[in-house]
């Protein structure tokens, strides 16, 4: 592995951050990564990105020894379907990356100066179905590895921000649409023949309702990795340095700049018409993620679960490790609702896989309260918290009215959501929460309308269950706007 140096500057709010030395060499920033551990209140953060929001039987078991011995004991799932352990104990970095990259959980290629930025540009994300669903129209997982496997190959490419993203939609019925990629690419039917093609877009989410932004061209599926390729190329050739983020560089270029820029770059011939700037993909379905559903196979079954706000312990992910390796080619997947799923699971085993994962703590079922709420570290993790989150989301857990969807958030950056939950509880004190209430997921401007100010939990549950604040769908159109 690279060597390592830490950084230690007082004031700095990098402060005992732990980096390898291609990491702070080529890419300061703050945002966690296997190779660039950040601190936080209850030790360092460590991110480890998945393809596909794959984990083997074996690198659960990996993982589950590495934060038992360097952190502590906790692996958080975030909403990228990535893992994230937190409290890495001083002095363990280099043993962790160590064990970590060892089990394979790094970017892959050689361990040279490469390395420390192929780990920032795996942000990839596609259904936790993706192969699996006879409803998609195409399996986008080989698409996704060719795709990943591009923004690893490329040098250039370590001029990415960490947190720019792709999303790669098959037309699963289980996906996360509301949340904003830098590009997205969606499965469409081609309207003048049957075929297969890629409508895309820049800075937003593949459009459900009629009021959301339409896709700005598409592609043969065949043109789908070289159209990715050339857009990160293209954003890099347009960006100025203040532009990390294309809806930055959106606010000084056209599309129109984009996609010509595209075209001459690439020679892909990008399909825009009325059809495809019509096209509506079909909405998802997020309770797929929890219980046994049938797969395309239907001899085979994913069965899935929330672990108790997106957080498992080390015995978890051994037990959930012990389910992979005891269903003959079961697939372990992180969902970016911050819950687990295992795909591929014989037919004739999914009940007992459903009792193995409730035995574990994780809820399969939509109506336990405990797969309606999630939180952000709170103060207990997080120095910029304003209230113990997590503490205070099992408290509302327990009186939480059917139907609510609530994020609590210890301050505005929102980081266990990327998407606008029905309810949010933004924390202003320790136990006190502002309550938002929003029907556009999409919100870019907020949390949506504030109902009430300084709110403790119970207060909040008592509002939550008035008959005034009826349970949404995510595309009403708003009647509070
Ligand atoms: S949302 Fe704010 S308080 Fe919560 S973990 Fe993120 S930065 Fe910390």
């Amino acid at each position: 592995m690279p060597g390592a140096v830490a950084r230690r500057s007082p004031g700095d709010p990098l402060s005992h951050a732990y980096l390898s030395s291609d990491a702070c060499r080529l890419r300061p920033s703050a945002c966690p990564g296997l190779l660039r551990i950040v601190p936080a209140l209850d030790g360092g953060i460590c991110r480890v990105k998945l393809a596909r929001g794959e984990l083997s039987a074996a690198q659960a078991l990996a993982i589950a020894d590495a934060i038992d011995e360097h952190a502590c004991g906790i692996a958080d799932i975030t909403n990228r379907a990535n893992l994230q352990l937190r409290g890495v104990k001083r002095g363990h970095e280099e043993p962790l990356i160590a064990a970590l990259l060892h089990a394979g959980l790094g970017p892959s290629g050689p361990q040279d100066a490469t390395h420390a930025f192929a780990d920032d540009v795996r942000n990839v994300m596609v259904s936790p179905t993706a192969g699996r669903d006879a409803n998609a129209l195409i399996d986008t997982s080989t698409l996704a590895d060719d795709i990943l496997a591009r923004l690893q190959g490329d040098a250039r490419f370590a001029a990415l921000s960490p947190k720019f993203a792709l999303l790669l939609d098959g037309g699963e019925r289980l996906a996360m649409l509301d949340h904003p990629h830098d590009i997205w690419l969606s499965a469409m039917r081609d309207p003048k023949c049957d075929d297969v093609l890629f409508a895309f877009g820049l800075a937003g989410c593949p459009p459900v309702a009629e009021k959301h932004a339409g896709a700005v061209a598409a592609v043969a599926a065949s043109d789908a990795a070289a159209l990715t390729h050339a857009l990160v190329h293209t954003f890099l050739d347009l960006a100025a340095p203040e532009h990390s983020r294309m809806r930055d560089l959106l606010a000084v270029h056209s599309v129109e700049d984009v996609l010509t820029h595209v075209e001459s770059k690439s020679g892909i011939a990008l399909l825009r018409d009325a059809s495809i700037e019509r096209w509506r993909r079909a909405p998802g379905d997020p309770s797929l993620r929890l219980g046994a559903h049938t797969q395309r196979d239907t001899r085979r079954s994913h069965v899935g679960g929330q672990p108790v706000l997106g957080r498992m312990n080390s015995e978890t992910l051994r037990g959930l490790a012990r389910l992979v390796a005891h269903n003959d080619g079961a697939t372990l997947r992180m969902t970016p609702w911050q819950s687990v799923m295992l795909s591929d699971i014989d037919t004739t085993k999914v009940a007992s896989t459903l009792q193995a994962l409730e035995a574990l703590g994780l809820a399969c079922n939509a109506q336990n309260p405990l797969t309606r709420v999630i939180a952000c570290a709170g103060s207990a993790g997080c120095a910029k918290s304003l209230a113990d989150t997590k503490a205070d989301a099992m408290k509302l857990a327990a009186c939480l009215p059917a139907d609510a969807q609530v994020h609590l958030s210890g301050c505005p950056r929102s980081c266990a959501a990327a998407h606008r939950a029905p309810y949010t509880l933004l924390a202003v004190a320790p136990g006190r929460y502002d309550l938002y209430h929003t029907r556009d997921p999409r919100d870019p401007t907020g949390f949506g309308r504030c109902l009430a100010r300084g709110l403790t939990i119970d207060e909040a549950a008592g509002m939550l269950s008035r008959a005034a604040l009826p349970p949404i769908t995510p595309f009403d159109e708003p009647s509070d706007a």
